[in-house]
């Protein structure tokens, strides 16, 4: 969940044109494929072979990655391998094993069939990995099977009979550490052979073509057998944190206990150092104020610009602190064992778990959770997910919600310290997304997207320590993402929102907020939206954060700036004219549900190949946000009178 807004995935690029030398009469380049399940080393073997001699390319028409570079052989041979998506069959059922089933078929008019195979797999847990050798085998191509992670096979005591093992396939067989570069010469000579091989007639494999997936796990099974596999014990840890955080009762609560604590964490680590940055944007505006002439210019500097990015930018720490937060739980393993635990909930509601991790990183953003909804091979699941992403809390709401959190709901304990009124508001709108996402995906799996269940694994990454420098790289991203959007979409907006709300001149003078053309956008919807409690200053708001939610924040910090409101009052007191605390809950609400985000909309057109999804998406968001603040302004005038 690392990348986010505005990341475009390269642009699809030809078959290497460059990489691929022309071929002399008589004479071709040999195309090696590394084959693998993900996570079998594919990457690191890729780059020890070729270095930096490398380079990434689309495959045209389709979103799937894969990487060409040049090895060197001894006497000045070349090859060149092509590292294809990581697949754990060649079943065609997602794109990416699509992708690599082409290619290994030579169906791909746009790029050559491979002489070779290297198939790497992950020796630690050969019994599932070995499925893929059958398919891969049948193709009738030279296959080298390489089984990574000798080390780690060795250092937990697990072994394996490789003369065995090829005796069975007929396919020489390596044990590797592609991470410690042992064994590595057996590709050397492979290669070398494949090269010296090119011209000869192909080989034949006796081996029977195994037709189904569970036929090919039988055929694994009794192979790891006959080569007297032994895998390596799980680390002692693995097994007694699994019993605890796993565990049908204990594991759920631990989740909730977990989630709160952050939730907590998020509110009362991070409220200083906001106050402070608050506190500064503010006096340096006052400060400007006094030092510049008073002119229109630097009215759009402090009221436009400076307050309108400024309000936004004090919520980094919050957000960082959130991604800190995930990035532990994540990092370490736990949140793996957190999406076991979720699939358990979410199969009940039609979805599979694969649909975990995209809507887990659509806690960060959903651009990336729309575009990590490719791992799920069911075109019609993987729609569901799309439509409901959105749903899952973005970082891009948390200022909305902080900014009407601290100024409407008051800070009164809920479990002593533990919990408090604000982090349980804060953690109920997250579950409010998520409810509303399940409930979407079950009303959509049983109608328009019905669809049959699939099965799915997920592996279970051993637990570790997170590291200083991954969880750095993490919070370095996200600051960054964060800071562009305020730098780029916010301060356009600030801008063009001063615009809109000095113009028309009057008498050569410049509009007050009541005449201007922004308060014409924003009475010209109060009708639509008075029934939720909203006025047309924050419609004003409504429709600019239509690009990007959290410009709502800006927005309001740029009118209250010029309503003549002294900045140091702050934008919590002006909010209070504005807004009931019922007006601010069903604000809260709506911004829970609704569609309003440029970048999403953009990626899911992208991603499903047309405007229908995104048009419909939209418009259902919108229905639920309409919908759900009309019913909390209504309900909580009720409670609150
Ligand atoms: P890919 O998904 O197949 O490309 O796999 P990667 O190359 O990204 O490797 C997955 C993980 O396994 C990484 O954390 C590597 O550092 C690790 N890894 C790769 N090769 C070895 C190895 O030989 N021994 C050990 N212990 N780890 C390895």
């Amino acid at each position: 969940m690392s990348s986010c807004h505005g990341d475009t995935p390269k642009a699809s690029l030809l078959p290497n044109p460059n990489i691929l030398p022309p071929r002399p009469a008589g004479e071709r380049p040999i195309i090696v494929a590394i084959v693998g399940p993900p996570n079998s080393g594919k990457s690191t073997l890729f780059n020890r072979l070729t270095g930096l001699r490398q380079k990434v390319a689309n495959f045209p028409g389709v979103t799937v990655e894969h990487r060409m570079g040049k090895a060197k052989l001894k006497g000045h041979q070349e090859v060149f391998l092509v590292d294809l998506p990581g697949v754990y069959s060649l079943t065609p059922r997602a794109e990416d094993e699509q992708v690599t089933h082409d290619v290994l078929k030579g169906a791909r008019a746009d790029f050559p069939k491979p002489d070779a195979v290297i198939l790497i797999l992950d020796v630690t847990n050969l019994g599932r990995n070995l499925v893929l050798a059958a398919p891969v085998l049948s193709l009738g191509l030279p296959t080298l099977i390489l089984l990574n992670m000798a080390d780690d096979l060795a250092a937990r005591g697990g072994k394996v009979d490789i003369t065995a093992l090829a005796a069975e396939l007929k396919s020489p067989v390596a044990l590797i550490s592609a991470a410690k570069g042992t064994g590595i010469e057996s590709i050397q000579q492979f290669l070398l052979g494949t090269a010296a091989r090119l011209n000869a007639p192909p080989l034949r494999v006796e081996l029977p073509i195994l037709q189904s997936v569970p036929e090919c796990r039988k055929w694994a099974a009794n192979l790891g057998k006959r080569a007297s596999y032994r895998p390596p014990a799980p680390p002692i840890w693995t097994r007694r944190l699994d019993g605890v955080f796993l565990h049908p009762v204990a594991g759920p609560l631990i989740f909730a206990g977990i989630v709160i604590a952050v939730f907590q964490s998020i509110f009362s680590w991070a409220k200083p150092i906001m106050d402070f940055l608050q506190a500064e944007v503010q006096s340096s505006g006052v400060w400007m104020k006094q030092v510049l002439p008073n002119s229109p210019f630097s009215s759009l500097l402090v009221d436009g610009v400076w307050q309108g990015v400024g309000s936004v930018i004090v919520f980094l720490p919050q957000i960082l602190l959130l991604f800190l937060f995930i990035g532990i739980l994540e990092d370490s393993g736990y949140l793996a064992r957190a999406a076991l635990i979720a699939d358990r909930t979410m199969a009940k509601f039609g979805l599979q778990g694969k649909s975990f991790i995209p809507l887990l990183s659509a806690y960060a953003c959903a651009v990336p959770a729309v575009m990590a909804t490719r791992v799920i091979e069911n075109k019609r699941d993987r729609i569901a997910t799309i439509m409901i992403a959105p749903l899952m809390t973005c970082s891009a709401r948390l200022p909305v919600y902080t900014l009407l959190i601290a100024a409407f709901i008051p800070n009164t304990k809920l479990l002593g310290d533990f919990l408090s009124l604000p982090a349980a508001m804060m953690l109920g709108l997250y579950v409010l997304g998520f409810v509303a996402a399940i409930l979407t995906a079950r009303v959509l799996k049983s109608s328009i997207l019905r669809s049959k269940n699939t099965s799915f694994v997920l592996e279970m990454p051993p637990y570790r320590w997170p590291t200083v420098q991954s969880l750095s790289l993490r919070l370095v991203d996200r600051a960054k993402v964060f800071l562009r959007r305020a730098g780029t979409v916010i301060l356009l907006v600030s801008i063009l929102l001063w615009v809109l709300a000095h113009l028309p001149l009057e008498g050569g003078k410049m509009a007050t907020l009541d005449h201007s053309y922004a308060a014409w956008l924003g009475k010209a919807i109060e009708p639509l939206i008075k029934p939720l409690g909203f006025n047309w200053k924050i419609g004003i708001g409504l429709i600019s954060s239509l690009i990007a939610r959290e410009v709502i924040v800006s927005t309001l910090g740029t009118i209250y700036g010029m309503q003549g409101n002294e900045p140091s009052a702050g934008l919590h007191a002006a909010l209070h004219q504005d807004l009931s605390t019922a007006g601010a809950l069903a604000l809260m609400i709506f911004f829970a549900f609704a569609m309003q985000c440029f970048s999403t909309l953009a990626v899911v057109k992208r991603e499903t190949g047309g405007w229908r999804w995104p048009a419909f998406q939209f418009s259902y968001m919108l229905v639920l946000a309409y919908a759900g603040s009309w019913l909390a302004f209504h309900i909580a005038q009720h409670f609150l009178r």
